[in-house]
């Protein structure tokens, strides 16, 4: 039966990358009607809110949505769209595997980390103040339903995947009450509920250098809001980069599945984007939808559409950003190939 899916093309490379994964998708046999919405500058341009009503509408009444990259300009008066949703929809927990891609050398091997970020709290509470001239704070928002919960969802993931250990980031050192709260929390979900997987803990600045040291050492990693961000695009560096990167923010009704990368202006409009990462992206909405709906038609597509990638990077084709030629569509051309 054919399902409703929200797609947000976004701006800059976006409609570019959601376009070609548009096209596997249907080549692969994915019975999606997609239900398009702008958010961002493409909403503001044709004179809307960066966030529409009718976007989030459309994705509470789908439940899922496909969602290409958001521009946010530095400085003051706009508000980032991508935070903007997480929070309005409430999706805490972003996931983002790594792993390390077939004819993608790079200085590891066997990468296969998963990052949970928490999406809602931390210093992306937007609360900043001026205090007097010359002086500004920024909050940074803990509480004990946010951190609990993502850790819940932390460990009930590894279980789900069969993952063995998590390990969380955090600078409690310093940030005592804050971390402190998110570590605390992490403790308490691991030994009153899941004392069955393997459970570090590591302050982040050390955490860093022991991941950039060897970054198989680690399984999972569970990260507040700023520090899944930052540590996030570390270790896409680790197995090819941006364009090699999926990403999805679950909350308890709606998911939302995008690349971990932004709109790269640098480079949109030349049609050179890697639209892999959404590829991969589209590739975990398709198991998220298997697992929600026990629809094990969408998980077999999905099988089809990672074999298809996998081959088609051993076969080096590749787009700029991984040292090959290919452009967008191209790339998108040697994955249908491979189907
Ligand atoms: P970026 O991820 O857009 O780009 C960083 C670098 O990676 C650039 O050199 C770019 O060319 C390259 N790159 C990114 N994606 C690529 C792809 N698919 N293929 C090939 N190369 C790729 O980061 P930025 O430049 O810091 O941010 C640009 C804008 O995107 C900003 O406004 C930022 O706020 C926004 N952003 C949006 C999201 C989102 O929508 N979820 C995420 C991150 C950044």
């Amino acid at each position: 039966m054919s399902r409703q899916i929200v797609l947000i093309p976004g701006d800059g490379i976006g409609p570019e990358v959601t376009a070609a994964v548009c096209k596997v998708l249907d080549a692969a046999g994915a019975d999606i009607e997609w239900v398009t919405h702008t958010a961002g500058i493409a909403a503001l341009a044709a004179g809307d809110d960066v966030l529409p009503a009718a976007t989030l509408d459309a994705i509470r009444k789908h439940k899922v949505a496909l969602k290409g990259p958001c521009t946010t300009p530095v400085g003051k008066g706009f508000v980032s769209v991508n935070v903007q949703l997480r929070k309005r929809l409430d999706l805490y927990a972003a996931v983002r595997p790594v792993r390390s891609l077939p004819g993608i050398k790079t200085r590891f091997d066997d990468v296969d980390l998963v990052i949970i970020r928490e999406n809602t709290e931390g210093l992306y509470s937007g609360v900043e103040n001026e205090v007097v001239p010359g002086v500004v704070t920024s909050l940074k928002v803990a509480t004990q339903k946010g951190c609990t919960r993502i850790a819940r969802w932390g460990f009930r993931y590894a279980t789900r995947r069969r993952r063995e250990k998590i390990t969380v980031f955090h600078k409690a050192n310093i940030l005592k009450l804050t971390d402190g709260l998110f570590l605390d929390s992490a403790a308490e979900i691991h030994a009153e509920e899941y004392p069955n997987i393997e459970y570090e803990t590591a302050i982040i600045d050390a955490g860093c250098m022991r991941l950039v040291q060897d970054p198989t050492q680690f399984d999972m990693l569970l990260l507040e809001n700023l520090y899944g961000d930052v540590v996030s695009d570390l270790c896409a560096g680790f197995v090819g980069g941006l364009g090699v990167v999926p990403g999805a923010n679950i909350g308890a009704n709606e998911a939302v599945f995008e690349a971990v990368h932004g709109s790269a202006p640098d480079i949109a409009g030349k049609g050179i984007a890697n639209p892999l990462a959404l590829l991969m992206s589209a590739v975990m909405m398709l198991n998220y939808l298997a697992e929600t709906h026990h629809d094990d038609p969408c998980c077999a597509i999905a099988a089809s559409i990672r074999d298809a990638y996998d081959a088609a990077l051993q076969d080096d084709c590749k787009t700029r950003d991984l040292g090959g030629e290919l452009g967008t569509d191209d790339f998108a051309d040697a994955v249908i190939a491979r189907l």
